[in-house]
């Protein structure tokens, strides 16, 4: 079977080699979730952005998605699925920010549907551009405000926000199933630590909300309304 990726291969900076390399030091980062790393060779990066950038798209850095907005660095996107999963497999999941789609993409190869949500329309036209040619059959794209209510009947096993929350969006919990996971950057109030955004998983746990936090990351905010 051919990965997808292979169909997208350029020469020198954009090649298989490049995302392998990626992986590795991904790893060495502490990605330690195998599905996730598979999904980070299988699904290519540099497609995702113009093309004076595609030579830095496996760089572990943000880089500008358009409409002021960012792609999060491979890192962040490894470690946000990882926390998603869980070491669990994952059959429907909600995305909030889909921005250039990239972080879609890897979610598709770990869940088998992906429900994903963007406020601003040109970027909606562009993920649908991107992931259209990634064949990606099992996203469904929305161009929709994720901070209010969708007015959808959803049920999904994970939740992930892309853009950073100042409150954990409770809105967005109802269509958690008991058992699943939300995951989110925080910033947080607390004296100590203001200002600094968290990657916060909130867990639906049968005997009520649990939630953790992890690394310090920087995001773009959650807003509302549409663009
Ligand atoms: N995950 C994306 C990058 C996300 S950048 C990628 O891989 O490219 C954050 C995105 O969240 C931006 O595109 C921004 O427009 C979007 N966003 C911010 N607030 C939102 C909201 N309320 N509903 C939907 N999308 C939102």
């Amino acid at each position: 079977m051919t990965s997808i990726g292979e169909k997208f291969n350029g020469i020198g900076m954009t090649s298989t080699r490049t995302r392998t390399r990626m992986v590795e030091r991904l790893r060495e980062q502490g990605i330690k979730d195998e599905a996730v790393l598979a999904a980070m060779a299988a699904v290519p990066r540099h497609i995702f952005v113009e093309d004076a950038l595609a030579i830095r798209a496996y760089d572990d850095s943000p880089l500008p998605i358009g409409a002021g907005q960012t792609i999060s660095q491979p890192y962040v996107v490894a470690r946000m699925t990882e926390l998603l999963r869980a070491g669990t497999p994952l059959r429907r999941v909600l995305e909030i920010g889909t921005g250039c789609g990239y972080q879609t993409a890897i979610l598709a190869q770990v869940a088998e549907e992906v429900y994903t949500v963007e406020r601003i329309g040109s970027l909606v036209a562009k993920a649908r551009r991107n992931l259209r040619a990634l064949k990606a059959n099992s996203v469904r794209i929305k161009h929709g405000d994720g901070s209010a209510d969708l007015g959808e009947d959803l049920e999904v096993d994970g939740i992930m926000v892309t853009a950073a929350a100042t409150q954990v969006p409770t809105s967005l919990l109802l269509y958690l199933k008991v058992g699943g996971r939300m995951v989110l950057p925080l910033a947080r109030h607390d004296e100590e630590l203001k200002g600094v955004q968290l990657l916060t998983v909130i867990e639906k746990a049968p005997s009520g909300i649990r939630e953790q936090t992890y690394d310090a990351v920087r995001f773009v905010p959650l807003l509302s309304g549409l663009a």
